[in-house]
């Protein structure tokens, strides 16, 4: 070992020992008689003093060479600070150097290496490995590793078996476009990289496995957001004879382990949320339940009174901004701007002020007078002193486009409170869900989620009405995971693929082998996945997962620190039999 100690490990006990230290030179400070080096490695920062009348002079001289970054090797002894620093846990102690060895010079690096830098994101990510010696992202990886290590537990004790599936498989339709990598071996054939290992994991069910985890590596083609990578993490788990409840217990479970493990936050049984009832009341498959403002109909209050807007509108509906009659017009031109973004969609907003002396100001006064206005607040649960906002417009289009507000709202009025965890599973979601592009049933959650047993006759009848056993974990606002119940039995799956539009050869083409292996004696299963690295971010309290990914993409599906992707040599497109549109220029 280069090193006795780390550079966070020294405190006063350690005075009067010799050590030798390795690590980058944060910073150096030439104060005439002393020099200091901050020298830093994961563990912490240790610092170096280099004194006049103390340490050789040589030795000074050198310390005065060693710019940020460089990478040395101390010894000497440690000794008490003048003047102690009780911000740094090893802030009690110095080392006062008799060795000094440089192991390797730095270029002086693009950007500050601190807590907080000048180096913007793209520059941040092709620098990513100087990106990680920043504490912040730092410790977002050891969190992950903390993450990793404490789901491993927990399924493992459950009697989980950790099991590896295939990267280069087929093509299975799971709701985003695959990535696809040529076969040299099997000229005009081409592998997809899993969206998910879900039929793998569904056969190893059928392989008598019982229970099944992975973390593990899956890759989608899609647009990227910032909660979105083309290549994330699962925790992938499968389980045989259970019943949904056994899968929210044992799930439900998981999350209040790792919330006890890492954050010592005790979580409360999760609440439990029908998907209707998250549509009705919040607009949305994962509401942020940290705080209420459900939203409230108004269409038999508000319609037939000689306002188009509302009389033309399928849906009028709104929500209680509670203690924000004071929102100046400045605030509600705000947001008023705020609904009609493009990506909100809404053509206004209405607003009623709910005065603290008992009075209304509303932008539709022309229309309805106090009374009816005092109705809608009776309605809406409303004090004086309270904000009502209004949408109006198609069903689905204003609900979601209430739910934006609403989250906006609640963060306007700091109720998404970082340091708030809460927790819920949304059930019951529709199997099926009707494209208007494409005019075909597509499967909301994927191909091979069951039906619920009550609701299967309807599949020929009225498809869209049918419930699925399938559930998400949403936290936060946060869609953490998700899964259901499967179809175990060939008959079943077929009919499924004939609703979703496939005739028999395509269906038994991509899927012949797993209604073939249900055949052979396939036990009732179900599983479920969780975003890991999205996990990891929710326990945070962040937004973005990109920072607890050690290499991540940009939003263009590129990292630019390795340049990829990238062009390929003609050499290789012939070993592949590829041809490219536009001929390599060499
Ligand atoms: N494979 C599913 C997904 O990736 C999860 C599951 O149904 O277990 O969303």
């Amino acid at each position: 070992m280069l090193r006795t100690h780390t550079c966070g490990e020294l405190r006063s006990e350690h005075v009067g020992q010799t050590v030798t230290l390795c690590g980058w030179v944060q910073k150096q400070r030439d104060k005439g008689g002393v020099v200091w080096i901050d020298l830093r490695d994961r563990y912490g920062i240790t610092q170096l003093i280099f004194e006049e009348g103390v340490t050789d002079q040589a030795l000074i001289d050198q310390a005065k060479k060693m710019g940020r970054e460089f990478v040395i090797k101390a010894t000497g002894e440690v000794v008490e600070r003048y003047s102690k620093n009780d911000k740094m846990p090893t802030g009690d102690v110095e080392i006062r150097v008799s060795k000094l060895e440089l192991l390797n010079g730095s270029k002086v690096p693009p950007f500050t290496i601190e807590d907080e830098t000048d180096g913007g994101e793209d520059l941040r990510m092709k620098y990513r490995y100087l990106d990680i010696r920043r504490n912040p992202v730092r410790e977002k990886l050891q969190l992950r590793h903390t993450m990793m290590q404490k789901v491993r537990e927990y399924l493992n004790k459950e009697k989980f078996v950790e099991v590896e599936t295939p990267y280069l498989i087929k093509s299975t339709p799971e709701g985003a476009r695959d990535f696809v990598v040529p076969s040299r071996m099997n000229e005009n054939e081409f592998y997809a990289l899993p969206q998910s290992p879900q039929t793998f994991k569904q056969l190893l069910m059928v392989a008598g496995m019982d229970r099944y985890f992975q973390i593990v590596k899956c890759f989608r083609d899609e647009d990227l957001r910032a909660d979105r990578q083309p290549e994330f993490t699962q925790i992938d788990c499968e389980m045989a004879f259970i019943e949904q409840e056994d899968i929210l217990q044992t799930f439900e479970g998981m999350t209040k382990f790792l919330y006890k493990e890492i954050k010592g936050i005790e979580l409360e049984d999760f609440q439990r949320i029908s998907y209707d009832e998250a549509m009705t009341k919040y607009g949305s498959d994962k509401p942020d339940l940290r705080f209420g403002m459900e939203f409230c109909e108004l269409n038999d209050l508000a319609q037939g009174k000689g306002f188009v807007v509302f009389d033309s509108a399928e849906l009028v509906v709104g929500i209680n901004a509670a203690g924000c009659a004071e929102y100046t017009r400045k605030q509600l031109d705000a947001l008023t701007d705020f609904v009609k973004k493009p990506q909100i969609g809404a053509k206004g907003l209405v607003y009623v002020r709910y005065n603290e002396d008992g009075s209304f100001k509303s932008s539709v006064d022309k229309f309805f007078d106090e009374n009816a206005l005092k109705g809608w607040a009776e309605k809406f649960g409303a004090k004086p002193g309270d904000l009502l906002l209004i949408l109006a417009g198609e069903e689905n289009q204003t609900r979601k486009a209430l739910n934006e507000l609403r989250l906006e709202m609640g963060e306007q009025l700091g109720l998404r409170d970082k340091n708030k965890v809460a927790a819920a599973w949304v059930l019951d979601f529709p199997l099926l869900e009707w494209d208007e592009d494409t005019k075909r049933y597509h499967a909301m959650h994927h191909p091979f989620t069951a039906p619920k047993p009550e609701d299967v006759e309807k599949l020929t009848s009225d498809p869209g009405a049918v419930r699925a056993n399938a559930y998400d974990m949403v936290i936060n606002g946060v869609e953490a995971g998700g899964g259901s119940i499967r179809i175990h039995d060939r008959a079943m799956q077929a009919r499924m693929f004939e609703v979703l539009g496939f005739n028999k050869e395509e269906a038994e083409a991509q899927f012949g082998f797993l209604m073939g292996a249900f055949e052979y004696g396939a036990p009732p299963h179900g599983g479920v996945a969780f975003g890991f690295d999205r996990l990891c971010a929710i326990m945070a309290g962040e937004q973005s997962i990109r920072d607890f990914i050690a290499f991540p993409k940009n939003n263009a599906g590129r990292d630019v620190m390795i340049d990829s992707p990238s062009k390929i040599s003609q050499e290789q497109l012939d070993e592949l039999g590829l041809k490219l549109v536009e001929p390599i220029k060499s």
